[in-house]
């Protein structure tokens, strides 16, 4: 994790990289998600995700006072955490987790084919009709968002609902977060009030040491989480 306040980039993708036009990134407020998984299930109703496989994922983090954390996740299917044994813990919070659509993304590097690719606004998509299924992306994804889909047999992950964004609607698991905990923005509008959150509060992206560049923020993210 790397905290990144105040964002060091921004200006840049505003104006050279893509021209005009959108540029989307999303904000997670880990302090205001409650673990009730709304987003699993409406992330599988809108985009077909098959049983047993997840385009984003709730992980519960159970921190003990000598510094031990557990981390598990809502079951799969079900989308529910297991019940566990009262005990004392020094903290305990739920972090969302997606693809991060970044903006240096190794999956892309990586594909053969260039079925993997990224969109001047900034959103990392898979081509079905050129996907070959190698799985070279999905090894090469360090934040393991990738899976290979059991029907279309081709890679799969989350892409913002890029059917919905460009339409200006948001994403399904941002659409149905009753506490704001997830949204979405485009950081070329700098009235939009999730850019102003991502470029002026403190915000961490995960695993920043591979250079990854991040399109995913995160908001009072503890220090934990990886
Ligand atoms: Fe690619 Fe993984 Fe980055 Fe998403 S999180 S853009 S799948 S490397």
């Amino acid at each position: 994790m790397l905290l990144v306040w105040p964002m060091p980039s921004i200006g840049s993708q505003k104006t050279n990289k893509h021209g005009k036009g959108s540029y989307y990134a999303y904000a997670v407020d880990t302090s205001r998600c409650i673990g009730c998984c709304a987003c699993m299930r409406a992330c599988r109703a809108e985009n077909d995700v098959p049983e047993s496989f997840h385009r984003t994922w709730i992980e519960r983090y159970r921190v003990r006072a000598n510094g031990e954390v557990e981390v598990d996740v809502a079951g799969a299917d079900d989308h529910v955490f297991r019940a566990v044994e009262k005990e004392h813990v020094a903290k305990a919070f739920f972090v969302p987790k997606l693809c991060n659509q970044c903006d240096n993304p190794p999956c892309v590097q990586v594909c053969p084919v260039g079925a993997t690719y990224q969109t001047g606004d900034g959103v990392v998509l898979v081509d079905r009709s050129w996907c070959i299924g190698c799985g070279y992306c999905i090894m090469a994804c360090p934040y393991g968002v990738r899976f290979f889909h059991p029907v279309h047999k081709v890679a799969d992950k989350c892409n913002f609902c890029y059917h919905r964004i460009t339409k200006g609607m948001n994403p399904a698991c941002v659409e149905s977060c009753a506490f704001d905990a997830r949204r979405i923005a485009n950081l070329r509008d700098p009235d939009d009030p999730v850019t102003k959150i991502i470029t002026t509060e403190r915000v961490a992206v995960l695993k920043d040491e591979y250079g990854t560049k991040p399109h995913v923020f995160y908001i009072g993210l503890d220090e934990n989480v990886r």
